[in-house]
């Protein structure tokens, strides 16, 4: 899940980089074959059950060993994912990320930041390439930390951000030459960048023309307060 700054300002981590060979990029190498030979051996194990016989123990006991490794890489990117929008929330008081749809497809997110706290307007996109699952927690974690340290989460439509020119506003549906680069086909304009900085500063874009939707900071509120409560009645 790497996170994209419009003021360039990039979060990545080597882990997130998931390959058909790195299935599960938060494990070591070693983890990594142990986890492969493991749901080989499940497999094989398997392989021998009649239909409606009973999983076996030592089948069981894989399955369970194969959970322990899974938990234990999602643990360390949900870690990552603490420091990262730690770092964030503290850095800038509002962040502005896409509103995406809900798909069960690996969508890009992006979104913006400003920080109140200076006079000269210090304004931040925001970007994620991330499972839907991973964004949805980002995004919670942004919110209510946000919260914590005085600013706001705002969202905006994420409609063709990636299409769109941030240096001269030209749109235009081929404008993605790949995943990773965005090149303008406005011959006056020519840009080339990171698609995902592009999109990012295209979503601080949207949010300085007051297309800022929900600001979603009253729902974190009460989570504070909430989480105060018990604190003080003790
Ligand atoms: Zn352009």
């Amino acid at each position: 899940m790497p996170l994209a700054l419009s003021d360039g300002n990039h979060h990545t981590h080597e882990r997130w980089k998931a390959t058909k060979d790195k299935p599960n990029a938060w494990l070591t190498d070693k983890e990594q074959a142990a986890l492969l030979a493991l749901e080989r051996r499940a497999a094989h194990r398997k392989s021998f059950r009649k239909p409606g016989e009973r999983t076996s123990r030592r089948l069981r006991a894989t399955y369970g060993q194969i959970a322990r490794l899974r938990a234990r890489a999602k643990r360390r990117a949900i870690d990552w994912q603490h420091q990262t929008t730690t770092e964030i929330a503290r850095t800038y008081g509002v962040i502005v990320v896409e509103d995406l749809p809900i798909t069960n497809m690996t969508k890009s997110a992006k979104g913006t930041v400003e920080n109140p706290g200076t006079n000269v307007a210090q304004k931040t996109g925001l970007n994620h390439s991330i499972s839907q699952e991973a964004r949805g927690r980002t995004v919670t974690m942004l919110t209510y930390k946000v919260a914590r340290y005085g600013g706001a989460l705002y969202k905006v439509a994420a409609a063709g951000t990636s299409l769109r020119c941030s240096a001269c506003g030209f749109t235009t549906p081929s404008g993605r030459e790949s995943q990773a680069v965005f090149v303008c086909k406005n011959p006056g304009c020519g840009w080339s960048g990171n698609a995902d900085h592009n999109a990012a500063r295209n979503t601080l874009h949207l949010y300085r023309m007051g297309l800022a939707l929900v600001p979603a900071a009253g729902r974190a509120v009460v989570r504070r307060a909430r989480r105060v409560k018990p604190a003080t009645a003790r």
